[in-house]
């Protein structure tokens, strides 16, 4: 019989081990930076052309290589930065497995340019190395500035089931510039130029009084200018830097999340719960807080090797430091601005909205009953509203409508007007705009503006709208990009009008509702209604009269939707046989809990 097991060739492991590495264009170029700023640069020129697959061209003004270290850098386990196990515990550096340009070396075409300083001059000896998977094909001596310029031509040539499983070139770009904006975040001090197909998407620079705040308004925009909270906190062996958005901006997802640690940007469960914890009741169920911060711990407490690609950290006592997250958020949050307690911080988020335009609906005149003087009796009993032609909105707690329905009922309301109706506002909200969204599909009557609203956004949220443009157009938006990072929203369809229109663009951008492959109709409307409102202003708990007002108004235009777009109820109906018996449970439950 024939052996069936034998050795791999040392190219098939290198071009295996090289996928563990470099699984993605940005994995190349996040390598290839980092390898940068070890090497002490200030000053990093990064180029990609086709998504990075075509090339990506990282260029610095680090240390630079001798001759032999420049042949020593591709090969595998061949790193300046780490000699023993041990040094892994106090390890500053960003690399230090000696994989990553031994990884790209081995499955595209390279050419390192590296020169060392040599004197005051100019030009210094560069040695000149170039590669195709993994075999050295020349070294020759050149004149070069000092640093270290690193090309990468055809990623993946040798790797065709690599290839098969790449994103789109676009989608691959977005990915990059997320990239270098967290690397920009974590070092502060360095200038960062990034070029995507010739066109200049990044350019910071490294010098400025408050470096760490002024590099987070430049690259992340909007959410993090005038009234962001700042963040700044030091404790012994703890330290928590940075911005922290307005929790008006909270999103659906993480995405809008940047946390460095020790100067490597990595993500954190507990720590993103720590902060949203901080926020309390001010930030909404289900949404989290943007902010960018930077934590630098003692290192032995870290361990950065949790993801092979160093994306996730762990700490060793993870309740110490969630701890002081929290309480280091807190204090930035609600010592600041005077905000003597969290719900008070809730009401000044309540931005009233327009009040609706009366229209003919025989339901759309909502009343909302106020308290008048303060009783003087213990209670009073209000004559019931027996005349009244309209539902009588009776009190609004929280995010539930109180709602007694009129005497003279219309066909096609939903309970009978003995009875009272709890309306959860937001489902019901849900419920309208979803019902808009199927009604009016095709096409979306777009209102123009008579002034435009210009709005700013990070390059990578630039990137994805621009990328969305075609389909923002199909659901009634006309925007025009005027600068790299700059959108005029010139209108918008008429149901979209009352709401913050750019954060609601960035949401819908960031969870690729638009682009999603699976967009069918349906779920798009359902996911479109869920961020609609999750930005419609004013709807934070709890939820004021005038914007109450505006949401029956609309549920009664729409013939009161009894369900949300996930099928969950809006209302619940409470007939006073049913209160009768709501209020027996609750003695018999008591009853049960003192036996
Ligand atoms: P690691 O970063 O884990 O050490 P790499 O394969 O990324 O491994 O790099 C190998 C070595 O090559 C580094 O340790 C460093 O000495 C050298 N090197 C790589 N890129 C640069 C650069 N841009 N400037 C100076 N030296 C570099
Ligand atoms: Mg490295």
């Amino acid at each position: 019989m024939s052996q069936r097991i034998h050795h791999l060739d040392s190219l098939t492991i290198d071009q295996i081990a090289a996928g563990e590495v470099i699984d993605v264009p940005a994995s190349c170029v996040k390598e290839l930076v980092e390898n940068s700023l070890d090497a002490g640069a200030t000053d990093i020129l990064i180029e990609i052309s086709l998504g990075g697959r075509e090339r990506i061209c990282v260029t610095d003004n680090g240390c630079g290589m001798g001759r032999e270290d420049v042949i020593a850098s591709i090969e595998r386990y061949s790193t300046s930065k780490l000699r023993h196990i041990d040094d892994l515990e106090r390890l500053y550096s960003k690399g230090f497995r000696g994989e990553a340009l031994a990884s790209i070396v081995a499955i595209s075409h390279v050419t390192i340019t590296s020169a060392e300083k040599s004197g005051e001059a100019q030009l210094c000896p560069a040695t000149v190395l170039v590669a195709e998977g993994g075999q050295i094909c020349s070294v020759v001596e050149t004149k070069a500035p000092q640093g270290t310029t690193i090309e990468v031509a055809s990623l993946f040539f040798n790797v065709p089931a690599r290839r098969k499983f790449l994103k789109s070139p676009s989608k691959d770009s977005q990915d990059i510039i997320k990239t270098i904006t967290c690397l920009a975040l974590a070092a502060p001090h360095v200038s960062f130029r990034l070029i995507v197909d010739g066109r200049e998407v990044i350019s910071v620079t490294g010098e400025s009084d408050q470096p760490l705040y002024s590099r987070i308004r430049s690259l992340l925009k909007e959410p993090f200018q005038a009234d962001a909270f700042e963040v700044h906190h030091e404790k012994e062996g703890f330290s928590l830097c940075g911005l922290i958005a307005d929790p008006r901006n909270a999103r659906s997802t993480r995405s809008g999340q940047y946390l460095i640690v020790n100067g490597r940007s990595v993500s954190s469960l507990s720590i993103s719960y720590a902060i949203k914890a901080a926020f309390g009741s001010t930030c909404d169920e289900g949404k989290h807080p943007l902010f960018a911060l930077h934590l630098t711990l003692d290192p032995s407490v870290i361990d950065v090797n949790v993801h092979p690609q160093k994306k996730e950290v762990r700490f060793a006592d993870e309740e110490w430091v969630r701890m002081l997250v929290q309480e280091s958020v807190s204090e930035a949050l609600f010592g600041k601005r005077g905000f003597s307690s969290q719900s008070s911080l809730c009401s000044s988020f309540s931005s009233p909205i327009s009040a609706p335009e009366p229209s003919d609906d025989p339901f759309s005149s909502w009343r909302y009953v106020e308290a008048e003087e303060p009783p003087s009796l213990p209670f009073i009993i209000e004559k019931p509203h027996e005349t009244v032609s309209s539902p009588v909105c009776l009190a609004v707690i929280g995010d539930v409508a109180l709602i007694q329905p009129a005497k003279k009922r219309g066909a096609s309301f939903p309970v009978p007007y003995d009875s009272l109706l709890l309306l959860d506002l937001k489902q019901t909200m849900r419920a309208v705009i979803f019902k808009e969204l199927e009604n009016n599909s095709q096409p979306f009557l777009t209102e123009l503006f008579l002034i435009p609203i210009p709005f700013d956004c990070s390059v990578q949220e630039a990137s994805m709208i621009t990328h969305d443009l075609p389909l923002l157009e199909k659901i009634g938006f006309v925007i025009r990009p005027i600068g790299p990072q700059t959108f005029l929203i010139e209108g918008a369809a008429k149901l979209f009008l009352d709401i913050d229109l750019p954060k609601f663009i960035i949401d819908i951008s960031y969870e690729g509702i638009l682009s999603a492959k699976e967009a069918v109709q349906e779920a798009r409307s359902k996911r479109l209604a869920t961020t609609y409102v999750a930005t419609m202003k004013g709807l934070h708990s709890p939820i004021s009269n005038e914007i109450a007002l505006i949401i029956l108004d609309r549920w009664a235009h729409h013939d009161f939707p009894p369900l949300s777009p996930d099928g969950l109820p809006c209302f619940s109906q409470m007939t006073s046989v049913s209160l009768k018996e709501w209020i027996a449970k609750g003695a018999v439950l008591h009853a049960k809990r003192s036996s």
